[in-house]
């Protein structure tokens, strides 16, 4: 802060983001006035919650007005809500506080393309520079008597001051429009804009051409969660959806109804068909609304679980004290019960646009399959009617998902359990050798490649009273089943005898020593020497990984498996009965690396792995 006591710097955020929306051509230029207008109403929204829960605050008819000047080349959007301190304007008007919003602006790539990354979500205040590099924002808090004029020309600084002889009430945003959006100094543009981006907004909005004169309201303010289903187009849901979620997309699902019994109150819900860009944000929160009789009392939603975060919606209950502070609203029955039947209701929606419209629902587990799975080990209660939503790719499907139920209908006869592979992609996992016997059987084999099927799969899951098995665990039980597809080698006539075979894997065991937990035999391998499983009641591979960056806590060595049918095991076994003890230590090796290559891993050691290999090329004549 400079002496003037006035000139300040914006945050590095802001800064890049400015720098983005003054320096480039910006396709939805319109979006600014949808930003401010949306603020002005959160303005009215904080003022009206404080007029009702503090008896001393009266206030005047809440409202927000436009005035455009097509002369001057300005706009004007101010309300008389809240208003802002001098500390607020710094505070808000100078940084980005979400950190969803921070993260992405950080990270935004630096091509061309930019604006039309920055299009997927609300930028708030800072859009009114895509019309403008000249901003003015005048406020007064509703306690104080102090006007502060904020102003800044879009470069790093802005100035924040003290105005004596001004007297007004709320928030007043003057933007003096730049050369390519005068269009918006036009009554009717702005008119037809307010109309298309603003219908929704519960306060009235004025349109006029002089400052004197509030001119006519032009949107019609009502609640729409609180109008009957008949009354509400597609197009309706659709803007408030997006001024909401302040997502740009349209909503896949509305879930629109008025709760009866105990307790009653309206609901209007919406499920999103892309990904919001902060869908992985720390806070994992819904964009939820809580209203009593169309008075906004929260927006701070843990009334939505952190797995269904990406849904968006108001509730309106008459039936919660307008009073009470956020902590004990929480604790609050009205709310308790609410929160219990939306979440039962949204999951009922999502199974029933399984059943009825399997196209939709692609899209949507697209999107937020990831996030559903979050569910399945933080809601004990809602496990089994989430596992009905998991949609997966199999050795069956490579395009196209499956489900639980349709696994469970192909089972084999014999088959046991639900076999799982977890992986980084579908192609590796299908190159794995554990699923050799599977293949063979013709055993559906889920292939899970998100990071986070580490971790529910880990939780000991049953569908229809079926074990989920990783691949490494049912290898036992697959012997009860018919094999169905030939081996594409044939058999080696040979065969080691079952004394060989132990001496051959006690040798084995001995040879690879620190490196492997255990050698054992793997009898459903077909057309691998070896392969790498995981043993009983360890993690797997992702999830070790994971608690050794988080915990410090080792990964457990592999198991090395072999087929005692394959050619190289019998040509092992007859090394050891002769004694050859260098090439049963090179040729061990070499399995072992063979298999974690084939496991997705790296060699033990590169250079032993590559001196190894020439010895055995060495061997060739
Ligand atoms: P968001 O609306 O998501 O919080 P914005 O960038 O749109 O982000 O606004 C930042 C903050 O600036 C708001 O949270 C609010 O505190 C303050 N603000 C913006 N416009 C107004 C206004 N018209 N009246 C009062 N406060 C405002
Ligand atoms: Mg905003």
């Amino acid at each position: 802060m400079s002496k003037a006591g006035n000139n300040m710097e914006f945050t590095a955020e802001v800064n890049r983001l400015l720098q983005i929306l003054t320096h480039s051509i910006y396709s939805n230029k319109e979006v600014f006035l949808r930003e401010l207008i949306s603020n002005a109403s959160d303005a009215c929204d904080k003022l009206r919650y404080i007029s009702i829960s503090q008896s001393d605050v009266t206030i005047d008819e809440l409202k927000i007005k436009i005035t455009v000047d097509s002369s001057k080349k300005t706009i004007s959007i101010s309300d008389n809500g809240i208003g802002m301190s001098r500390e607020e304007m710094i505070e808000n008007l100078g940084t980005i506080a979400r950190s969803g919003t921070k993260t992405f602006i950080e990270n935004m790539s630096k091509d061309d393309d930019a604006t039309s990354q920055i299009g997927q979500f609300g930028i708030g205040f800072y859009s009114a520079f895509i019309v403008s590099k000249d901003v003015t924002v005048l406020s007064k808090k509703f306690d104080s008597e102090e006007v502060h004029l904020w102003s800044s020309d879009g470069t790093g600084t802005y100035n924040v001051q003290q105005i004596k002889d001004k007297n007004i009430s709320g928030t007043e945003i003057t933007i003096k429009l730049a050369k390519d959006a005068h269009d918006f100094a036009d009554k009717q543009i702005v008119e037809d804009t307010i109309k298309k981006y603003s219908d929704n907004i519960n306060f009235p909005i004025y349109l006029s051409e002089s400052s004197s004169s509030d001119g006519e309201q032009i949107n019609t303010a009502g609640a729409i969660w609180a109008k009957p289903k008949a009354e509400i187009t597609e197009e309706q849901y659709h803007e408030h959806y997006n001024l909401l979620s302040r997502n740009f997309d349209q909503p896949l699902s509305t879930i629109h109804y008025k709760a009866e019994g105990r307790f009653e109150y309206d609901v209007l819900l919406y499920i999103p068909t892309t990904r919001p860009f902060d869908l992985f944000d720390q806070q994992r929160k819904a964009k939820l609304k809580l209203y009593v009789k169309k008075v906004l009392i929260s927006d701070d939603t843990y009334i939505i679980p952190p797995y269904l975060r990406f849904i968006s919606g108001v509730i309106d209950c008459a039936d919660i004290p307008l009073t009470v502070s956020r902590e004990i609203l929480q604790e609050n029955n009205v709310v308790l019960s609410i929160k219990k039947a939306i979440k039962n209701r949204i999951i009922s929606t999502l199974n029933k646009l399984a059943k009825d419209d399997k196209d939709k629902f692609d899209i949507f587990w697209e999107a937020f399959g990831p996030v559903i799975k979050e569910g399945i080990y933080e809601d004990y209660e809602k496990k089994d009617d989430l596992l009905k939503l998991i949609r997966f790719k199999s050795s069956n499907t490579k395009d196209g998902y499956r489900s639980l139920e349709e696994y469970i209908g192909d089972m084999k006869p014999n088959q046991k359990s639900i076999y799982f592979i977890t992986s980084e992609d579908y192609q590796s996992a299908l190159a794995n050798p554990l699923l050799e016997g599977y293949l063979a059987r013709e055993v559906e084999i889920i292939i899970l490649t998100d990071p986070i099927d580490s971790f529910w799969t880990a939780t000991g899951i049953k569908f229809e009273d079926k074990e989920l098995k990783h691949v490494s665990h049912g290898t036992e039980e697959l012997t009860d089943i018919a094999v169905t597809k030939k081996a594409k080698k044939k058999k080696s006539k040979a065969k080691i005898t079952d004394s060989d075979l132990k001496k051959l894997i006690a040798e084995m065991t001995r040879v690879l020593g620190d490196h492997v937990s255990e050698v054992k035999i793997n009898p459903s391998l077909i057309d691998s020497p070896v392969c790498i499983s995981i043993g009983e009641n360890v993690y797997d591979k992702t999830m070790q990984k994971i608690l050794q960056q988080r915990q410090g806590i080792s990964i457990s060595k592999p198991v090395l498996e072999v087929n005692p049918n394959h050619d190289v095991m019998i040509k092992l076994s007859d090394m050891f009965k002769n004694k050859q003890t260098k090439n049963i230590n090179t040729t061990a090796h070499i399995l072992l690396d063979y298999a974690l290559i084939m496991d997705g891993e790296k060699p033990l050691n590169i250079e032993e792995f590559g001196k190894n290999m020439q010895d055995l090329i060495g061997k060739f004549n």
